[in-house]
């Protein structure tokens, strides 16, 4: 077949030259430099794009919301699934396009007086969250975003379509949930949504020393309903994702804000912590807004990283708290774990750290002029010592796509067992622009 009728099949295709070419190759934190873009409408497009891809023998990425920093694949086919955004719901089952986007899912859920517990960002792809995991506002209520996965459509690396559950391919879907894009292009996600009229969301401030708070913050969780989360967040002014200073945000799942302040009672009544909001909105308003990729400010590197916590003691809160200080041009993130989150076995998906109660994040920004080498060496140092203190790293927050990644990621039985499942879905890693998993 010529090559013009071969990608004629493919969808929308987008090439270098073509008008749209410079923002279709953007991605949340840079720009690629694919050889090709197939913008897949259908799941006939994605067969036809992969099959395409290993006749030319083009490395793929498959892009759902574009957030990660898979982003680029040199002289490759970048796969856009952005045009399969579709959101039905039927009852509580809810259909969703490979390539839609958490605001979208969230705006279609409210209308249906239900919901889905997804990251804190609307701009985030369903896709690269869901199977990477997805620590969304609303986990202790109902768990990780891909807890919620019931089912799947799948494009396989030999350009099949599989429609998966738990009955038909469990061990397919055990890897689905926490393993990452390692076995397939996922055409469609069904979740199983459950009843939401709306929520509190809670905004405090932090004023004085963060100890005390964070202290407070934790022992208010370790008695909280499962249907409060929150999460601490300390930013310095040059990050433009949250405004500047420390503060507590949570989310209480479900309108009523008498239970959502009983809950609070004593964080709200600790010294440092100011009310700045709290009361019922539609869930879908509560997600932020990530601001556009700008090419004139890149995203810089960092030092530091993420870990699962199983506890928050004192002296995991004295670490992450004096790394913050130490680094001034650095972030501190800390979000409550536990609940349904907890309900889940750690054998029963792929994902690490099942017995973690608090997810930790803290880096610091590594930009000439900011810090200097030897500042460098000592964030790395006292990063290590943090993450020691955890369970295991979380691959969906990370900038590194370094390979040595998946194995920090998942214990070594895991990752045995997402080698086996690999073996079978994709033996030639077709799919390896992710944290990748080889075929074993
Ligand atoms: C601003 C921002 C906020 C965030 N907030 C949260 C949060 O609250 N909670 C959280 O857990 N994470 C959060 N993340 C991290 C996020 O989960 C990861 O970056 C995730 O990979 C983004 O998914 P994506 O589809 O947008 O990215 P993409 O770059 O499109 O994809 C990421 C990976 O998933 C694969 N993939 C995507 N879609 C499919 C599909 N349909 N089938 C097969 N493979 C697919 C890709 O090949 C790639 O390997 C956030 C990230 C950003 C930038």
């Amino acid at each position: 077949m010529a090559d013009d009728d071969f990608t004629a099949a493919l969808g929308t295709v987008i090439r270098p030259g073509d008008p749209d070419w410079d923002v279709a190759r953007r991605f949340h934190s840079g720009i690629g430099e694919p050889a090709l873009i197939a913008r897949a409408s259908s799941t006939d497009d994605v067969r036809a794009a992969v099959g395409f891809a290993a006749a030319e023998g083009l490395p793929v990425m498959v892009r759902g919301g574009g957030h990660s920093a898979w982003g680029t694949v040199p002289g490759g086919l970048t796969l856009d699934l952005s045009a399969l955004a579709d959101v039905s719901v039927d009852g509580t089952r809810v259909r969703v396009g490979g390539g839609a986007q958490w605001g979208a899912v969230a705006r279609t859920l409210a209308a249906h007086g239900l919901g889905i517990s997804s990251g804190d960002t609307a701009s985030v792809g369903v896709g690269g969250l869901t199977l990477g995991g997805g620590i969304g506002l609303m986990v202790r209520a109902w768990g990780l975003a891909c807890d919620q996965l019931v089912g799947v459509q799948l494009v396989t690396a030999d350009a099949r379509i599989v429609e998966a559950t738990d009955e038909t391919e469990p061990e397919l879907m055990w890897a689905l949930r926490g393993g990452g894009g390692n076995f397939g292009v996922v055409t469609r996600f069904d979740f199983e949504a459950h009843p939401l009229e709306g929520v509190v969301a809670v905004e405090l401030g932090v004023e004085g020393d963060p100890r005390a708070v964070i202290r407070a913050m934790r022992d208010v969780m370790a008695r909280a309903p499962r249907e409060l989360t929150l999460t601490y967040m300390d930013v310095p002014p040059m990050d433009p994702s949250a405004p500047a200073g420390a503060s507590i945000s949570g989310v209480w799942a479900g309108a009523d804000e008498a239970r959502a302040r009983e809950a609070l009672a004593s964080l709200l009544a600790a010294p440092g912590v100011v009310e700045r909001s709290l009361g019922a909105r539609p869930y879908p308003e509560v997600l932020l807004e990530a601001p556009e990729f700008d090419p004139e400010s890149p995203m810089p590197g960092f030092v530091g990283g993420n870990t699962l916590l199983r506890e928050l003691d004192d002296d995991a809160v004295e670490h992450l708290a004096s790394f913050r200080e130490a680094n001034p041009a650095s972030i501190l993130f800390l979000r409550s774990l536990g609940g349904a989150f907890a309900d889940v076995a750690q054998d029963a998906s792929a994902f690490p750290g099942r017995d973690a109660t608090w997810f930790a994040m803290a880096a610091a920004f590594d930009m000439p002029g900011v810090l200097s080498e030897e500042a460098r060496r000592r964030a790395l140092s006292e990063w290590n010592a943090i993450e020691a203190l955890g369970s295991g790293v979380y691959g969906n927050f990370t900038t590194s796509t370094d390979p040595g990644w998946a194995t920090r990621m998942y214990p070594a039985v895991t990752m045995a067992r997402l080698g086996a499942v690999k073996r079978r879905w994709d033996p030639a890693n077709v799919f390896s622009r992710n944290h990748n998993v080889l075929p074993a």
